[in-house]
């Protein structure tokens, strides 16, 4: 195996043209594929010296984290526990200090885990991603990215250069809530985050996503749709609950059975909205 260390992104886009080649960010998901035996690239493209994939400014109205920009560095960044509380929650119940000083916000999403713990906020914030590849550039919604597990909508010869979050406006209420075996360094067997505005006794902005209760981490439209602008009541969370665990699509696995999982997203849901007003 070969380790070339990419200077620029212009090096990076004629090395990923060799489809036996693999980005290396931090490496703590494809090194551990390698050594599984799932993954066998023959040359690794390591971007952590790129200096146009590192870094977060905010820019027309949104947060832009470059993707090799580590968990460590987003948990620092002061803009980023200001306006995106929920990144913050999630990223710092990802892995443990020691993967989080390694691993990198485009490395989660581009693994595509069921689990990815920054695929949560980053659904409810409506982040887009700016993708670069042999035909240019472009912007794709994250919701939409993950296409199954391990499969996302890069293609051959892509990579994610940009993470771009637009700010919030304030009035929103965050909840992020992860269940696992452990309390730290777990991969959650469910997790749910929700934003929700309620003025007067009414839901006026809702959303809700879920990860490890279907092939991708998902946004609960459903849920969403049927509860938005209606008076906070007791029904409407039970109707809340009920739609979220028929949205989601869990599998029995080593960490739990999909029973449970349907339950944790149906009382996570209705735990954000009781704590919303
Ligand atoms: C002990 C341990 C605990 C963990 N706990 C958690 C956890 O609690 N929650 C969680 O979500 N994850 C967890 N992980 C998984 C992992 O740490 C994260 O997914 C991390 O964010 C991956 O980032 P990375 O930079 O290390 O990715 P890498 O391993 O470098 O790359 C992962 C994949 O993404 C591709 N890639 C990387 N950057 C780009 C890019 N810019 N464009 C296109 N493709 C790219 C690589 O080619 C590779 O296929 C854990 C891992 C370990 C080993």
């Amino acid at each position: 195996m070969r380790y070339q260390q990419v200077v620029d992104e212009a090096e990076l886009l004629t090395a990923l043209s060799d489809p036996a080649a693999a980005i290396l960010s931090g490496g703590t998901d494809l090194l551990v594929k390698i050594r599984g035996g799932v993954a066998a690239p023959e040359t690794l493209l390591d971007i952590g010296r790129i200096p146009t994939l590192s870094g977060i400014r905010e820019s027309n109205g949104s947060i832009e984290i470059g993707a090799a920009t580590t968990e460590t560095e987003i948990l620092a960044s002061s803009i980023v526990q200001e306006t995106l509380p929920v990144l913050t929650t999630a990223l710092a119940g990802l892995g443990s200090i020691q993967i989080r000083n390694r691993g990198t916000l485009g490395g989660n999403l581009a693994n595509a885990s069921p689990a990815a713990d920054s695929a949560i906020p980053l659904l409810l914030y409506d982040a887009e991603l700016d993708l670069v590849g042999p035909n240019g550039p472009r912007t794709v919604p994250l919701d939409g990215f993950f296409l199954g597990p391990g499969k996302t909508a890069l293609e051959p010869g892509d990579y994610i250069r940009t993470i771009r979050v637009p700010i919030p406006e304030p009035g929103w209420c965050p909840f992020y809530h992860k269940v696992g075996k452990r309390r730290a360094l777990t991969i959650a067997i469910a997790s749910v985050g929700a934003l929700i505005r309620i003025e007067g006794d009414r839901i006026v902005g809702v959303r809700f996503a879920a990860g490890s209760v279907a092939p991708t981490p998902i946004r609960l439209h459903a849920v969403e749709e049927r509860i938005r602008s209606n008076a906070l009541t007791e029904e409407v969370v039970d109707e809340a609950r009920r739609l979220a665990m028929e949205s989601v699509s869990p599998i029995d696995d080593v960490r739990a059975t999909a029973d449970y999982r349907r339950c944790v997203v149906g009382d996570l849901v209705a735990r954000a909205l009781r704590l919303a007003p």
